[in-house]
Protein backbone atom coordinates (compact mmCIF):
# COMPACT_ATOMS: atom_id res chain seq x y z
CA UNK A 1 0.00 0.00 0.00
CA UNK A 2 1.42 3.40 -1.48
CA UNK A 3 1.90 5.80 1.84
CA UNK A 4 1.32 9.20 1.90
CA UNK A 5 2.29 12.02 4.34
CA UNK A 6 -0.45 15.02 4.61
CA UNK A 7 1.30 18.15 5.99
CA UNK A 8 -1.74 20.80 6.31
CA UNK A 9 -2.49 22.80 9.72
CA UNK A 10 -6.01 23.01 8.98
CA UNK A 11 -7.64 20.16 10.39
CA UNK A 12 -10.49 20.09 8.38
CA UNK A 13 -9.02 19.98 4.72
CA UNK A 14 -6.48 17.65 6.12
CA UNK A 15 -8.96 15.19 7.73
CA UNK A 16 -10.97 15.71 4.13
CA UNK A 17 -7.82 14.43 2.11
CA UNK A 18 -6.86 11.67 4.19
CA UNK A 19 -10.48 10.17 4.31
CA UNK A 20 -10.64 10.52 0.58
CA UNK A 21 -7.26 9.17 -0.22
CA UNK A 22 -8.07 6.24 2.13
CA UNK A 23 -11.01 5.36 0.25
CA UNK A 24 -9.05 5.01 -2.75
CA UNK A 25 -6.96 2.76 -1.03
CA UNK A 26 -3.98 4.74 0.00
CA UNK A 27 -2.07 5.16 3.51
CA UNK A 28 -2.12 8.73 4.97
CA UNK A 29 -0.46 9.79 8.06
CA UNK A 30 -1.21 13.21 9.04
CA UNK A 31 1.04 16.09 10.49
CA UNK A 32 -0.02 19.71 11.83
CA UNK A 33 3.39 21.65 11.67
CA UNK A 34 6.40 21.79 9.81
CA UNK A 35 8.63 19.94 12.87
CA UNK A 36 6.36 17.58 13.07
CA UNK A 37 6.85 16.99 9.09
CA UNK A 38 10.63 16.53 9.44
CA UNK A 39 10.56 14.31 12.21
CA UNK A 40 7.56 11.82 10.32
CA UNK A 41 9.96 11.99 7.15
CA UNK A 42 12.40 10.77 9.42
CA UNK A 43 11.11 8.01 10.46
CA UNK A 44 9.05 6.50 7.50
CA UNK A 45 9.80 6.10 3.96
CA UNK A 46 6.83 7.98 2.17
CA UNK A 47 5.97 7.54 -1.72
CA UNK A 48 4.33 10.91 -1.46
CA UNK A 49 3.76 14.32 0.39
CA UNK A 50 1.15 16.01 0.10
CA UNK A 51 2.40 19.65 1.56
CA UNK A 52 0.92 23.11 2.79
CA UNK A 53 2.78 26.43 2.15
CA UNK A 54 1.77 28.17 5.38
CA UNK A 55 2.42 26.15 8.10
CA UNK A 56 3.47 26.77 11.56
CA UNK A 57 6.94 25.87 12.43
CA UNK A 58 8.85 25.62 9.16
CA UNK A 59 6.95 26.59 6.36
CA UNK A 60 6.28 24.63 3.37
CA UNK A 61 9.19 26.07 1.16
CA UNK A 62 11.58 25.21 3.69
CA UNK A 63 9.86 21.39 4.16
CA UNK A 64 10.55 21.36 0.51
CA UNK A 65 14.46 22.03 1.06
CA UNK A 66 14.22 19.30 4.09
CA UNK A 67 12.69 16.83 1.15
CA UNK A 68 14.15 17.50 -1.62
CA UNK A 69 17.54 14.93 -1.17
CA UNK A 70 15.28 12.60 -0.17
CA UNK A 71 13.64 11.90 -4.01
CA UNK A 72 9.94 12.16 -2.54
CA UNK A 73 7.28 13.44 -5.02
CA UNK A 74 5.61 16.42 -3.34
CA UNK A 75 2.13 18.49 -4.43
CA UNK A 76 2.40 21.47 -2.73
CA UNK A 77 -1.39 22.57 -1.63
CA UNK A 78 -1.50 26.44 -1.81
CA UNK A 79 -4.58 28.85 -0.91
CA UNK A 80 -2.70 31.56 -2.95
CA UNK A 81 -3.16 31.66 -6.64
CA UNK A 82 -0.01 34.02 -7.27
CA UNK A 83 1.77 32.67 -10.28
CA UNK A 84 5.04 33.12 -7.91
CA UNK A 85 4.26 31.10 -5.42
CA UNK A 86 3.28 28.39 -7.95
CA UNK A 87 6.56 28.84 -9.52
CA UNK A 88 8.73 29.01 -6.47
CA UNK A 89 7.23 25.45 -5.44
CA UNK A 90 8.25 24.17 -8.50
CA UNK A 91 11.57 25.68 -8.61
CA UNK A 92 11.95 23.92 -5.01
CA UNK A 93 11.42 20.69 -6.96
CA UNK A 94 7.75 20.17 -6.52
CA UNK A 95 6.13 18.13 -9.10
CA UNK A 96 2.94 19.78 -9.14
CA UNK A 97 0.39 22.03 -7.05
CA UNK A 98 -2.93 22.04 -6.28
CA UNK A 99 -4.53 25.55 -5.23
CA UNK A 100 -7.43 25.67 -2.48
CA UNK A 101 -10.15 24.51 -2.51
CA UNK A 102 -9.98 21.86 -5.21
CA UNK A 103 -12.18 19.15 -5.94
CA UNK A 104 -11.34 15.64 -4.27
CA UNK A 105 -11.67 14.03 -7.60
CA UNK A 106 -9.02 16.86 -9.00
CA UNK A 107 -6.54 15.62 -5.76
CA UNK A 108 -6.74 11.97 -7.31
CA UNK A 109 -5.90 12.72 -10.27
CA UNK A 110 -3.14 14.71 -9.41
CA UNK A 111 -1.99 12.22 -6.83
CA UNK A 112 -1.87 9.08 -9.37
CA UNK A 113 -0.03 11.22 -11.97
CA UNK A 114 2.57 12.29 -9.81
CA UNK A 115 3.22 8.32 -8.44
CA UNK A 116 2.68 7.30 -11.90
CA UNK A 117 5.45 9.49 -12.87
CA UNK A 118 7.70 8.07 -10.77
CA UNK A 119 6.79 4.13 -11.33
CA UNK A 120 5.03 4.27 -7.94
CA UNK A 121 1.41 3.13 -9.17
CA UNK A 122 0.91 -0.73 -9.21
CA UNK A 123 0.66 -2.16 -12.96
CA UNK A 124 -1.82 -4.73 -11.29
CA UNK A 125 -5.09 -3.25 -9.81
CA UNK A 126 -7.35 -5.61 -8.08
CA UNK A 127 -10.35 -4.53 -7.79
CA UNK A 128 -13.41 -7.34 -6.56
CA UNK A 129 -13.46 -9.98 -8.64
CA UNK A 130 -11.73 -8.48 -11.35
CA UNK A 131 -8.14 -8.09 -12.05
CA UNK A 132 -6.90 -5.15 -13.81
CA UNK A 133 -3.87 -5.15 -16.16
CA UNK A 134 -2.65 -0.83 -16.66
CA UNK A 135 0.35 -2.00 -18.78
CA UNK A 136 -1.70 -4.15 -21.25
CA UNK A 137 -5.08 -2.14 -20.65
CA UNK A 138 -6.31 -5.70 -20.31
CA UNK A 139 -9.87 -6.88 -17.26
CA UNK A 140 -10.18 -10.51 -16.07
CA UNK A 141 -12.56 -11.60 -14.24
CA UNK A 142 -12.24 -14.43 -12.20
CA UNK A 143 -9.31 -15.28 -14.71
CA UNK A 144 -11.18 -15.19 -17.45
CA UNK A 145 -10.98 -12.21 -19.99
CA UNK A 146 -13.67 -9.45 -20.79
CA UNK A 147 -13.24 -7.66 -23.56
CA UNK A 148 -14.14 -3.50 -23.17
CA UNK A 149 -13.78 -0.90 -25.69
CA UNK A 150 -11.44 1.67 -25.15
CA UNK A 151 -14.26 3.82 -23.26
CA UNK A 152 -15.53 1.16 -21.25
CA UNK A 153 -12.02 0.39 -19.86
CA UNK A 154 -11.18 4.00 -19.19
CA UNK A 155 -14.60 4.28 -17.42
CA UNK A 156 -13.81 1.10 -15.38
CA UNK A 157 -10.41 2.57 -14.26
CA UNK A 158 -11.61 5.72 -13.47
CA UNK A 159 -14.31 4.42 -10.74
CA UNK A 160 -11.79 1.96 -9.97
CA UNK A 161 -9.29 5.16 -9.24
CA UNK A 162 -12.18 6.68 -7.61
CA UNK A 163 -13.76 3.89 -5.43
CA UNK A 164 -16.86 5.07 -2.90
CA UNK A 165 -16.85 8.54 -4.55
CA UNK A 166 -19.55 9.54 -6.03
CA UNK A 167 -18.86 10.89 -10.09
CA UNK A 168 -20.80 13.42 -11.51
CA UNK A 169 -21.92 12.98 -15.16
CA UNK A 170 -20.43 16.08 -16.16
CA UNK A 171 -17.41 15.14 -14.45
CA UNK A 172 -17.31 11.39 -16.43
CA UNK A 173 -18.21 13.20 -19.37
CA UNK A 174 -15.08 15.46 -19.30
CA UNK A 175 -12.83 13.13 -18.10
CA UNK A 176 -13.88 9.86 -20.47
CA UNK A 177 -14.94 11.86 -23.67
CA UNK A 178 -13.20 15.05 -23.04
CA UNK A 179 -14.66 18.67 -24.31
CA UNK A 180 -16.88 20.31 -22.30
CA UNK A 181 -20.09 18.22 -21.11
CA UNK A 182 -23.35 19.51 -22.98
CA UNK A 183 -25.78 18.41 -20.78
CA UNK A 184 -26.89 15.22 -22.38
CA UNK A 185 -26.06 12.58 -19.68
CA UNK A 186 -27.16 9.43 -22.30
CA UNK A 187 -23.91 8.93 -23.79
CA UNK A 188 -22.22 8.55 -20.00
CA UNK A 189 -25.34 6.52 -19.06
CA UNK A 190 -25.27 4.50 -22.11
CA UNK A 191 -21.51 3.50 -21.85
CA UNK A 192 -21.64 2.99 -17.42
CA UNK A 193 -24.30 0.51 -18.02
CA UNK A 194 -22.91 -1.43 -20.68
CA UNK A 195 -19.71 -1.48 -18.91
CA UNK A 196 -20.99 -2.80 -15.85
CA UNK A 197 -23.07 -5.43 -17.44
CA UNK A 198 -19.99 -7.00 -19.33
CA UNK A 199 -18.12 -6.93 -15.99
CA UNK A 200 -21.05 -8.31 -13.95
CA UNK A 201 -20.93 -4.98 -11.54
CA UNK A 202 -24.49 -3.68 -11.76
CA UNK A 203 -24.89 -4.03 -7.68
CA UNK A 204 -21.50 -2.17 -7.79
CA UNK A 205 -21.67 0.79 -9.34
CA UNK A 206 -24.94 2.56 -8.19
CA UNK A 207 -26.75 5.35 -9.47
CA UNK A 208 -26.64 8.17 -7.68
CA UNK A 209 -29.51 10.26 -7.65
CA UNK A 210 -29.05 13.74 -9.41
CA UNK A 211 -25.44 13.46 -9.49
CA UNK A 212 -24.31 10.39 -11.96
CA UNK A 213 -22.89 7.05 -10.23
CA UNK A 214 -20.73 5.39 -7.63
CA UNK A 215 -18.22 2.11 -7.12
CA UNK A 216 -18.93 0.79 -3.68
CA UNK A 217 -16.81 -1.31 -2.36
CA1 LIG B 1 -1.88 26.42 6.22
Amino acid sequence: MLRILIVEDEQAISNLIAVNLEKAGYSCDCVYDGIAAADALDHTPYDLVLLDVMLPGADGYELMRYIAPLEIPVIFLTAKSSVTDRVRGLRLGADDYLTKPFEIIELLARVETVLRRYHKTEQILTEGDLVIDTASRTVKKNGVQVNLTKKEYELLLLFVRNKNIALYRETIYERIWGGEYMGDSRTVDLHVQRMRRKVGWEDRIVTVYKVGYRLEG
